[in-house]
Formats: C-alpha cells, sequence, structure tokens
C-alpha cells in the first residue's frame, strides 16, 4: 500500500509564486551536470541552470511559466529531503 512501484526523485518544492502551481516547479542544478542529473533533466525532474551560478541564482524553475524565482527559507529543507 506503501509503495507505488514507482522510483522518482522526490524533494519538496514550493509552489510557483506566478502561477500557484507545485507540480510544475523543478529545482535548478548549476554547474557541471553528471551522468544523474542529465537523466533527472531528462524526466524533467531538474532543470539545467548552466555552468556559471551566480551567488544570488534562484532555485527553482517553474515549468508551467518558464520563470526561475527564488524561495527563501526553502533551499534547506529541500537538500534534507534528498535521500
Ligand atoms: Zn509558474
Amino acid at each position: 500500500m506503501a509503495s507505488t512501484g514507482v522510483r522518482r526523485t522526490r524533494y519538496k518544492r514550493p509552489a510557483c509564486p506566478f502561477c500557484r502551481f507545485e507540480d510544475q516547479v523543478v529545482r535548478i542544478v548549476y554547474g557541471d551536470p553528471g551522468p544523474e542529473t542529465i537523466e533527472q533533466s531528462r524526466r524533467q525532474e531538474v532543470a539545467l541552470g548552466g555552468a556559471c551560478a551566480a551567488p544570488e541564482a534562484p532555485q527553482w524553475y517553474c515549468r508551467g511559466c518558464l520563470r526561475r524565482f527564488d524561495a527563501p527559507g526553502f533551499a534547506d529543507s529541500a537538500e534534507a529531503g534528498i535521500p
């Protein structure tokens, strides 16, 4: 009952401040993506932010309205949510 049989990368994510949808929001991964990150990107579980990461670069990307945004206070819990 607890197992769905579907293995996905899960993390907490904020709702998009623009369209308010949560399930369209993915993390933005900066830097050189490894094979795992590329695979996650193909599954649209993360967005690739490019090699250059500015310190204030936004952490989240909404596939619904194609905007990047930051969710202050959210990053720490998101990290902790990754198994
Ligand atoms: Zn949105």
